[in-house]
Formats: structure tokens, sequence, C-alpha cells
């Protein structure tokens, strides 16, 4: 599948309209882009179940967090790993457990 229906199929799965994974508003200058949840050298399957959708924004963040605070970029990962095996859409009550693991 290519990279432009992945984004577009992941966004109608997880009900994605102005904000991403992180929390970060999509905007023309911070687009969507696949970000593999687990690393591809530790997962043969690389498809949509896989990807979280982060703004370019978010995941240049998300890969700081993962060079400066393991702790919190493994709590991410496992609440995204829960996200995509639930399929959960990304509604007000994911923003809300999303800012319990970024603040604990
Ligand atoms: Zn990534």
């Amino acid at each position: 599948m290519s990279k432009k229906m992945d984004i577009k199929n992941l966004k109608i799965m997880h009900h994605i309209t102005d904000r991403d994974f992180l929390g970060y508003k999509i905007t023309k200058r911070s687009v969507l882009t696949r970000h593999h949840i687990i690393k591809k050298v530790h997962y043969e399957i690389d498809d949509i179940t896989n990807y979280a959708l982060l703004t370019t924004e978010a995941h240049v963040e998300l890969h700081r967090i993962e060079s400066t605070n393991q702790t919190l970029y493994n709590r991410i990962t496992d609440f995204f790993l829960e996200t995509k095996r639930d399929c959960r859409v990304l509604d007000d009550s994911y923003y809300s457990d999303l800012e319990k693991i970024l603040r604990r």
C-alpha cells in the first residue's frame, strides 16, 4: 500500500480530523507521517497495524523523547499499541488518557 493510502485509511480507522496520535494539530506545514510503533527490525509485518499517525512536528518530538526519556517513550508506545489493538478512535476520551500518560 502506498504511503498516501496508508494515511488515508488510518485517518478513517481512527477518526482523525484535526489532531494526530500525540495531540498535535495537523497543518499545511506539519503534515501527517507514519510512525512505526514497533521498530521495523523487530517486526516482520510492516503495515498499517504498526503505524501511528504523527505530524512532522510531533514525529520529531516523539523521537526526541525516545532519546532523552526512554521510560516516557515506552509508555507512549504501549498506549499506541493498545490504541491499535482496540482500533480506538481519537476522541476526547483518547486525548484525556494521553494527557495522563504525558503528565505522569
Ligand atoms: Zn517514528
